[in-house]
């Protein structure tokens, strides 16, 4: 006898990714089938984004497939706190819940899928570290929900509360799972992953017999002794950080940092109402480099914010150059529905936030290229993620490289046989262009 069966459609960030994972690990253990697709499924569940209009519609569209597929669906997700929106469109869902709403969704399931699981022998078989849908050798791990700030072009809290952080001994259970897993790097992700721990006063907890707080500092250190890549996501320039930067500069977690800036005029900061608006941030980052001179940075930014004017965008312009960042993405401006940034005056025409944003990226592509270029002759290790199909290439990432986002390490004239995905290797780094790094094999660190 079958399992009922539930297809799932996982759409938006990192942060929805953990939790699509969260809800298929709690599925596969109740012992439903799960499926990617609609065919023969019992019900659907969409896991879908809020976060800027584009990524609505999608999650709108993707509702309306699985509606005229199956016809049985449950949202939940980012979108899902806009009920009235959903029901507007699609009217016949069977329920909406909002983000990391894990349990609401098994409620649901259980409710509109009557028919219980049939005992599964398998359902031990879940392995500890859950279900996951990145490939087998990089995992995110989410040590958070919500965020205390309150960005003025941000719907995030509004949807998804204050920052509430997971204790810290869970944090490390599960990446030590991952580890056994046979996971080579975590991602570390939240909204603001410098303020780990605020909420709960740094409140100490237990991982492997040890005392532990749950704290930003202590959370990186201890992921450091697991011998894996530990790579940070959306962290701000407090001062505190500066500690962190030291377990980088000792080989502890890798030195890297994703630092969302979004800009640099202090006055267009303060009308973002941006975490750490008032640090002087170059002087930060002199000091990390100092400290760490491997470091990488990446940031993001948005240009043609309401009010930004000629002189703040040349400010932005004259401090990315000074800033020497490595990996960069730029955003123009748009408005997010709910966001109080709607109401601020002097909005930018499009033809000039266009304008702003080409000449944004050429002074980053130059800047980004030369930082490549220097790569050039380097011995570097990397973590392969895939093949070309037709070529002896393989396809890695460095230290300095996150997936999805950054660029890649082209390895080439391999022999596939040898090497698979999850495979560390030591490279000689021979060209670079706009992006990408290009290499060759010296020696197969892992097998
Ligand atoms: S830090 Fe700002 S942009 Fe990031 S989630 Fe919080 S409010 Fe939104």
């Amino acid at each position: 006898m079958k399992s009922p069966k539930v297809g799932f459609v996982s759409l938006g960030c990192p942060k929805a990714l953990v939790d699509s994972e969260r809800i298929l690990t709690q599925l596969k253990t109740e012992g439903y089938d799960v499926a990617s697709d609609y065919d023969g499924a019992d019900l659907v569940v969409v896991n879908t984004c809020g976060f800027i209009e584009s990524a609505v519609q999608e999650s709108l569209d993707a509702i309306g497939e699985a509606m005229s597929s199956n016809g049985r669906v449950i949202v939940t997700g980012c979108l899902g706190k806009d009920e009235d929106k959903i029901r507007q469109m699609h009217p016949n869902v069977l329920k909406v819940t909002g983000p990391a709403a894990y349990q609401d969704v098994m409620e649901a399931v259980r409710e509109y899928v009557p028919e219980k699981p049939k005992h599964n022998p398998f359902i031990d078989l879940v392995p500890d570290h859950g279900i996951r849908l990145t490939p087998k050798h990089y995992a995110y791990l989410k040590i958070s929900e919500g965020c205390n700030h309150r960005c003025t072009f941000c719907i995030i809290p509004s949807m998804r509360g204050d920052l509430v952080s997971r204790p810290v001994g869970s944090v490390l259970n599960e990446a030590q799972a991952l580890k056994k897993a046979g996971v080579k790097e975590v991602l570390v992700i939240s909204q603001d992953t410098s303020a780990y721990g605020v909420d709960t006063k740094y409140k100490l907890d237990f991982w492997n017999g040890q005392p532990v707080k749950t704290k930003f500092y202590d959370m990186c250190e201890a992921l450091g002794q697991l011998g894996i890549w530990v790579r940070l996501h959306y962290v701000y320039p407090y001062p505190h950080v500066d500690a962190v930067i030291d377990l980088m500069a000792q080989g502890k977690i890798l030195p890297y940092l994703d630092i969302p800036f979004q800009h640099a005029s202090p006055r267009i900061l303060k009308l973002m109402k941006r975490p750490a608006h008032s640090e002087n941030t170059l002087d930060r980052l002199k000091v990390w480099r100092e400290k760490c001179p491997d470091l990488v940075l990446r940031s993001t930014f948005v240009v043609g914010f309401p009010g930004e004017t000629e002189e703040d965008f040349q400010m932005l312009l004259d401090w990315l150059q000074e800033a020497q960042l490595d990996r960069v993405g730029c955003f123009t401006y748009s408005p997010v529905e709910g966001a109080t940034a709607n109401d601020l005056p002097d909005h930018v025409p499009e033809e000039v936030k266009q304008e702003r944003y080409e000449r944004f990226m050429e002074v980053q592509q130059a800047i980004s290229a030369a930082k490549l270029q220097k790569r050039i002759g380097q011995t570097m290790t990397v973590l392969v993620d895939d093949f070309e199909e037709e070529f002896p290439v393989a396809v890695a990432r460095s230290y300095a490289d996150a997936p999805e986002i950054d660029g890649n390490v082209f390895v080439e004239d391999i022999d596939k046989s040898q090497i698979k995905a999850g495979d560390l290797l030591e490279v000689e780094i021979t060209d670079a262009d706009e992006y990408d790094l290009f290499a060759k094999l010296i020696r197969i660190k892992t097998a």
